[in-house]
């Protein structure tokens, strides 16, 4: 089984990682790697970020350059859809109509932009900010705007904010909820971040719908929000977040549920296929065994090696900690946990000075830290969460209570 062929599906963090990881573990078998996207494998986190800002080219954003694939017998197949899985037949078929055969077949085929179904969205001047094309294509527009509108307050819009105000642009943010990037942090790092970009001269509209993006000669003129307000836009990034490629999978007739369902190893309901990054819904056991999707690097790449190592035959249950960062201007922000129905915060430092962490508990229990601008904070509360060792609120405030120290203890 070990030196089966394996197909991987999408060559993005996850895909990428699982080609280089089995040869790593000198899996002797084939790999194929198929991407419908016609370049080399790239990172997408400086999309918008240094790539966007243009302090960086392609070179630095490749995963690596072509000979890898070469000298690693890694079969990459750039602009190459799959379009249907044959799970008797083990094979998968291309846009093309030819079949490829498999022993195992990893999906990874990651997430796609979600279009809200608003009046005037084909307009010319909407962008989105996914793949490396529309980030091309955003950077050129970006230089050439005035006034962007952006609608959607989690990390890829503020992201993008920064870039565009730090280039001077006029930037107005329309959100639905009452703040930023309010399904993924707490309330006091909401507020921080919101206040750091209004201090940049970014405007914000909180409890907000874009009812229309209105245009003026098929291009876009200015978004009205549902209030009857209308903010002037040359450029509006939709920025609203994803919804996971499974219809791959769905059609093949493996359960897609806000993900591909993926049990504790990663696998799906067929033996000899799995499922890995932003495409995969698995329990996590940082989420007390939910169901779990995640949207992230390390979420990803440590997939990508938990299959990888099953597939040379030491397979163990997915376990790796959770952890995320988003950098907007001048600030990092870094995520260790999974927060989500926290009902306790606490900070370390404080919000005024622009470096802390906040501690979210629930039940007492710690879930996970924000830090922002405290490298060391977050290291800290990686190794801490990782090994499971409590943190009580009162010591987390405290700035006397080594961190350092409680996250390297040995075990009792
Ligand atoms: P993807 O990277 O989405 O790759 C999936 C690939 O599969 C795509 O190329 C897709 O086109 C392809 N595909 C889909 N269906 C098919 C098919 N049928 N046939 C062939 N190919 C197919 N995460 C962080 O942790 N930190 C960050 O700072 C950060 N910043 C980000 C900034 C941006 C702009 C974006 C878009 C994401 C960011 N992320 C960040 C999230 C991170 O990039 C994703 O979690 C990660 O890319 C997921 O990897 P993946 O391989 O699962 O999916």
């Amino acid at each position: 089984m070990a030196q089966d062929p394996v197909i991987i599906v999408g060559a993005g963090h996850a895909g990428f990682q699982l080609a280089a990881s089995l040869r790593q573990h000198s899996f002797e078998g084939g790999i194929t790697l198929i991407s419908d996207e016609a370049v080399l494998p790239y990172q997408r986190p400086p999309l918008s970020k240094e790539y966007l800002d243009g302090k960086i080219g392609l070179d630095l954003l490749l995963m690596r350059p072509e000979a890898f694939y070469r000298d690693h017998r890694i079969d990459y197949l750039p602009g190459t859809g799959v379009s249907e899985i044959d799970r008797v037949g083990k094979t998968v078929r291309l846009a093309s109509g030819e079949r490829v055969g498999y022993g195992h077949l990893v999906l990874a085929t990651g997430a796609r932009n979600r279009v809200p179904a608003l009046p005037g969205i084909e307009l010319d001047g909407v962008a989105y900010l996914r793949t490396l094309a529309e980030t091309d294509l955003l950077r050129d527009r970006l230089a050439a705007a005035n006034n962007v509108v952006v609608i959607g307050a989690g990390f890829i819009g503020l992201e993008f904010a920064a870039v565009a105000r730090g280039s001077g642009k006029s930037v107005h943010i329309v959100e639905l909820t009452e703040r930023a990037m309010g399904r993924v942090v707490s309330v006091p790092s909401s507020r921080f971040f919101a206040e750091a970009h209004r201090r940049t001269g970014v405007e914000f509209s909180f409890g907000a719908q874009a009812a229309r993006v209105a245009g003026r000669n098929g291009r876009v003129d200015h978004v009205e929000l549902a209030g009857g307000a209308r903010l002037p836009a040359d450029l509006v990034l939709v920025s609203i977040g994803v919804v996971p490629n499974g219809e791959l999978a769905a059609a093949a007739g493996l359960a897609v549920a806000n993900g591909i369902v993926a049990n504790e190893e990663l696998l799906t309901a067929d033996v000899n296929i799995s499922a890995i990054g932003d495409c995969a819904a698995f329990p996590s056991r940082h989420a007390a065994g939910q169901p779990t999707r995640l949207e992230a690097v390390q979420n990803a790449a440590d997939h990508a090696r938990c299959v990888a190592d099953r597939i040379v035959g030491k397979p163990h249950p997915y376990g790796a900690l959770p952890w995320f960062w988003s950098e907007q201007g001048k600030l990092r922000l870094q995520i260790a946990g999974l927060t989500t129905g926290h009902d306790q915060t606490v900070v370390r430092g404080t919000v005024e000075s622009g470096e802390f962490s906040v501690f979210c508990y629930k039940a007492g229990a710690l879930l996970g830290v924000e830090s922002v601008n405290r490298p060391a904070d977050h290291a800290h509360a990686r190794r801490l969460l990782a090994a499971g060792r409590a943190v009580a609120p009162e010591e987390a405030a405290d700035m006397s209570f080594d961190l350092r120290a409680a996250a390297t203890a040995k075990a009792a």
